[in-house]
């Protein structure tokens, strides 16, 4: 294999991204490439791993998909198996960014191209690529939805109150969803024109910083636990009646354990009322676009995991022809190195747009017509 085993960006060491790799360093037809996952039990990554496979088999590739079950551990022996099995191209979807480091290392040494999928793999030289949406747009969609919802844009004074999560703390995404948000609500805190009663991570002001973001951190992005974090919010801070006039979730799984807290503990609020709060989101799940629906959840932020899919299809393709590889429009520090990486738009769902969930072909219309 001495020549093909040199394959690309990686193996070679010279070549980097940007840098033109060698003609002879194509991927031989039938090479295996593997597909690490990090969990069943969040619905978008079933989507991603499935589809990536199927491009890639049609595309005569052997794939191996495997998913983590949210455990660091069983996501680098997962890893590792790719690798004994000779992958030539390996595709993370970290379950915890950092932890994957040492498994994604091996596969490097082994000659293996690593490419990040949706989230960063941190603190490491092995990884070639990133490929991922705007990070930050995300969560500038969703707060920009609260602006525009509360009137806030139109110059309502409030103030409004309003609850803050962010996303797990393992996962280097939430950071930037957190930041993008913070930068449009932060100066609504400045003005008085948004406030947080509650105390929930210490208590969110104005000068919260977006540094701040793990003090309101969901491990995991587990529905449960935010509900939990929910409900004790309500129990303190809004068990008189008070108005809740927004929550800012940055996962559908995280506004679902917001809406079950809401529907346990204040069944005084009514969705599609002024009662009900203005709630955020991300991903698109299905439950989301029944929330949606029903009013009860007001946005979620789409991602086309399938326009994702597409994209990483062709970056291995390329990597796999030797060639350079296109539509890199950005780079993403790891704390080692800058990760040249592939952008995509992500987009706002809201109850007006919600069919174009259909005209995507994200979901079939007869899926939609029973979730909505
Ligand atoms: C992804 C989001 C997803 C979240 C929870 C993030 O890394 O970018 O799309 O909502 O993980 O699965």
């Amino acid at each position: 294999t001495g020549i093909a085993m040199c394959f690309s960006l990686g193996a070679c060491g010279s070549s980097r991204s940007g840098e033109s790799a060698s003609d002879s360093t194509t991927l031989e037809a039938g090479a295996t490439i593997g597909i690490s996952m990090p969990t069943k039990s969040e619905e978008r990554w079933n989507k991603d791993g499935s589809n990536l496979k199927e491009k890639l088999e049609k595309a005569g590739y052997k794939v191996i998909l495997s998913y983590a079950d949210d455990k660091p551990a069983q996501q680098n022996s997962d890893i590792e198996n790719m690798v004994n099995n000779d992958a030539k191209i390996i595709v993370v979807a970290a379950k915890d960014g950092s932890a994957v480091g040492p498994a994604v290392e091996k596969a490097r040494d082994a000659g293996a191209t690593v490419i990040a999928y949706d989230r960063l793999i941190m603190n490491t030289d092995a990884v070639d690529y990133y490929a991922t949406f705007q990070l930050e747009q995300v969560g500038v969609l969703e707060a920009e939805y609260i602006i525009e919802e509360l009137g806030l844009d139109s110059g309502a004074a409030g103030p409004f109150n309003i609850e803050l999560f962010s996303g797990s703390p393992d996962d280097n995404n939430a950071k930037y969803f957190f930041k993008g948000a913070w930068e449009k609500l932060q100066p609504y805190f400045e003005s008085g024109a948004l406030v947080c009663p509650s105390n929930h991570g210490g208590g969110v002001t104005k000068d919260f910083s977006e540094d701040d973001w793990q003090k309101i951190a969901v491990q995991s992005w587990k529905t449960e636990t935010a509900q939990t974090y929910m409900e004790s919010i309500l129990d303190s801070s809004y068990s008189h009646g008070e108005k809740l006039d927004a929550v800012l979730s940055p996962y559908d799984g995280i506004s679902q354990g917001v809406i079950n807290a809401i529907e346990s503990k204040r069944p005084d609020m009514i969705p599609g009322t002024d009662s009900w709060p203005v709630i955020t989101g991300q991903d698109a799940m299905e439950i989301a676009i029944t929330n949606i629906a029903n009013e009860k959840q007001g946005e979620t932020v789409y991602k086309n995991v399938d326009e994702l899919g597409d994209a990483v299809y062709k970056m291995i393709i390329e990597i796999a022809e030797g060639k350079d590889v296109s539509g890199i429009n950005g780079e993403f520090n790891n704390g080692n190195i800058d990760v040249p990486s592939l952008l995509l738009d992500p987009m706002n769902i809201t109850i007006d747009n919600l069919s174009e969930l259909v005209e995507t072909g994200y979901v079939t219309q007869e899926r939609f017509d029973t979730l909505t």
